[in-house]
């Protein structure tokens, strides 16, 4: 028997896991003591690992359609032939654009994904390139790109040293943390408070965030914005204000919040004016403080705007870039800045149809379906699918379902024939987890301190690599064929690599390893992989220090407090203002533990218990509407209709309706045994397409409007 170290893949959370094994064989899966960063902590889904490795429905190999339209096993040369053969004509007649990409969240837990993934879309050549981050964070990332100068440059809350912490629409005992990296959030939440610290959660939901908080403040979804802005007011009207010495736009900030007193926004945020008044003055008298918002600000239609407000917070309060407030994490591998950049670029394009504007080289994964349907110049006519299931986590799944049913050709890289990939003509697997190497690299930009962690595949693949896979596809579409020299295109990738990094590639060393050792290399701390192959539990490297100015990308190498995009959209908020509330009926999400969007409701363990996709309800609004708990009840939007059961609990405020996503696993041709047995409904049948955030093209989640009624 032996113990493999790993951190674990499936969320932000990057804990240490202790694997037993013997032979190929699994015997156990538990929290790494010793593990620098989680020390010792996991949550159900890490025990997961061991299932996920041994899923009987977890695809071994590539399946490509038959002339019968069934999809069956077939050799990896085979399913490179079928890709070849259909998808570079596709690009030849039609142009690159006709071809669509869509990349899941588990990409960003990949390291192998992180840097070929790049390289395949760049050699496509597409401008249809879509992601999970437009039904997630982008808002949050625009924000910090109009403010300092770099979507990647994001404060995260420093919550072990801090003595106040204000949280809107997140909840991180359920969600394990996001844009926010660490493990035990619970126990970082109880030690706050051990401190004498103090929790307030703002939500429409009392999460189970909000039930160890110290206070829990009802809002209506989608007023972030409007009740951020008024804590802005608060701090400026109280003489408070002691804003960081790099920030401009203070006075601009300042003029702004002037119509945003708690009394005008306490009618349409729910929130008393005097709890604003007293949780603004609080902020801003703690002796340090962090406001953090997450997925009910970032999905809904003020989503841009209440993530810049956050920082607009963090900033006025003093809290900006000290320890205890929100800081910018320095990852192992990621470089000091110089202070400047060339700031937020959006809008380089538009997509075709509507017009929505290109975010971080993406348009909006709301566009996908028209973009397929509407005959034209750049029609897309096939989509390559990443780690990705849009037809469940993306908005109006069904209108989307019927667009890619209607594609010319598909390719999904994937574990599962789920309720995206039964479409596609050819699926291309991934090893398991334990059968490759981890590094989170995406991650480790949001943790709340500086830590690096490698993990060697503890088994032989049994497939090819990831990173081979997506070169060799890379190698069809750039006109190379099948059979393109996969490590000849790797030797350019890592000698692109170290010219940016300024150092020379390992020669014993390939894929992403390569990279990897290069920009530890070429970073902060000059790491090295072998430093952290020789450090099974991880390299602490201390708690996050102030980095501005270094870290900013703006072109005058300030924090910019009022960007004249989030100022213009300032009057979109003043319009809020005078809403009334109309008895409509909203729906909004739902995290819960055991459940990672749409793709681990395969694993038993994770879906034993009561069913966890209903409808909660407030005994009220049960009461109005004859809905019954238990009961099914149907929910209906512009653009669909499921029907779940009702939980009627006071968990949920009156007009709200909660359904969390990911779940719909019922439909013809999905190969997920268990799964299927715990179908659930898909909530984003509910979602509209057409209502979008603006600014970011996001999708607004939280907050759709709905009718509900007995089923
Ligand atoms: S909290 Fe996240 S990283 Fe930690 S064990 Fe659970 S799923 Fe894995």
């Amino acid at each position: 028997m032996a113990t493999a170290f790993r951190t674990c893949p499936f969320c932000e959370a990057t804990c240490g896991l202790a694997v037993e094994v013997e032979g190929d064989r699994v015997l156990s899966v538990r929290g790494d003591h010793d593990d620098v960063f989680s020390k010792g902590f996991l949550c159900p889904k890490g025990v997961g690992l061991q299932a996920l490795h041994e899923d009987p429905d977890r695809l071994r190999t590539p399946m490509v359609r038959g002339a019968d339209g069934v999809l069956r096993p077939a050799s990896w040369d085979e399913a490179f032939g079928v890709i070849a053969e259909r998808l570079p004509p596709l690009l030849a007649e039609h142009g690159r654009n006709a071809v669509a990409a869509y990349i899941g969240n588990p990409a960003a837990h990949n390291i192998a994904s992180l840097i070929y993934g790049r390289v395949l879309l760049k050699a496509l050549g597409t401008r249809n390139i879509c992601s999970a981050s437009t039904v997630d964070q982008y808002p949050k990332q625009m924000a910090s790109a109009y403010m300092f100068g770099g979507g990647g440059v994001v404060p995260v809350p420093d919550i072990d040293r801090t003595d106040y912490l204000l949280m809107l629409g997140a909840n991180p005992l359920a969600s394990n943390g996001s844009l926010m990296t660490a493990p035990d959030v619970r126990g970082r939440l109880k030690a706050i408070q051990a401190r004498g610290g103090r929790i307030v959660v703002v939500d429409p939901r009392r999460s189970r965030t909000a039930q160890v908080a110290d206070e829990h403040v009802w809002i209506r979804p989608g007023t972030d914005a409007l009740a951020l802005m008024s804590l802005v007011h608060v701090v400026f009207a109280s003489g408070l204000a002691d804003a960081h010495p790099l920030a401009d736009g203070v006075e601009v900030v300042e003029r702004l919040a002037q119509d945003f007193a708690p009394e005008a926004v306490s009618g349409v945020t729910g929130i008393p004016a005097e709890t604003l008044w007293r949780i603004g003055r609080e902020l801003a008298e703690a002796p340090t403080a962090a406001v953090y918002g997450r997925i009910g600000t970032t999905t809904q239609r003020f989503g841009t705007s209440a993530s810049w407000l956050v920082d607009v917070l963090n900033c006025v309060t003093g809290n900006l870039d000290r320890p205890g407030g929100a800081m910018f994490p320095l990852p192992a591998h990621a470089k000091r800045g110089e202070g400047r950049g060339r700031g937020a670029r959006f809008g380089r394009w538009t997509s075709r149809v509507r017009g929505a504007a290109e975010i971080f080289g993406e348009i909006p994964v709301a566009c996908l379906a028209e973009e397929i349907e509407t005959p034209g110049d750049d029609q897309v006519r096939a989509l390559i699918t990443i780690a990705g299931n849009p037809l469940v986590s993306t908005p109006n799944s069904e209108r989307l379902a019927r667009a890619v049913a209607s594609l010319e050709f598909m390719v999904s890289l994937d574990i599962y024939v789920n309720e995206t990939t039964r479409h596609a003509d050819v699926i291309l697997p991934a090893p398991s987890p334990l059968e490759k190497s981890h590094y989170d690299a995406a991650l480790y930009g949001f943790a709340v301190r500086n830590v690096a962690n490698y993990s060697a595949p503890v088994f032989a693949a049994t497939m090819p690599q990831e990173w081979e896979t997506l070169l060799r596809l890379t190698g069809i579409v750039a006109g190379a064929g099948p059979d393109a020299d996969v490590a000849g295109i790797d030797a350019m990738v890592a000698a692109d690599v170290a010219g940016r990094e300024g150092v020379e590639p390992d020669p014993e060393r390939v894929g992403p390893e390569r990279i990897l050792d290069m920009m530890l290399r070429g970073g902060a701390y000059g790491l090295s992989l072998a430093d952290l192959e020789a450090a099974p539990h991880g390299i602490d490297l201390g708690p996050l220090e102030p980095r501005l100015p270094e870290t900013l990308k703006t072109p005058v190498g300030r924090v910019e407090l009022a960007p004249e995009p989030l100022v213009a959209d300032v009057e979109r908020m003043h319009a809020a203002l005078g809403e009334h509330v109309n008895g409509q009926m909203v729906l909004i999400g739902r995290r819960d533990l055991r459940s990672n969007n749409s793709w681990m409701h395969n694993l038993p363990k994770l879906v034993s218990g009561p069913l966890r996709c209903t409808a909660h309800v407030h005994p009220d609004d049960a009461a109005r509407l004859g809905v019954t708990d238990g009961a099914l009840v149907r929910v209906t939007s512009r653009v669909g209709e499921i029907a779940l059961p009702a939980e009627v609990t006071d968990d949920v405020m009156p007009g709200v309706v909660s359904i969390p996503h990911g779940w719909g696993h019922d439909v013809d041709g999905v190969e997920l045994r268990v799964a299927r047995e715990h179908a659930g409904s898909n909530s984003n049948v509910l979602a509209d397409e057409d209502l979008v955030e603006p600014l970011s093209g996001t999708a607004v989640l939280n907050g759709i409007p709905v009718s509900l009624s007995p089923a």
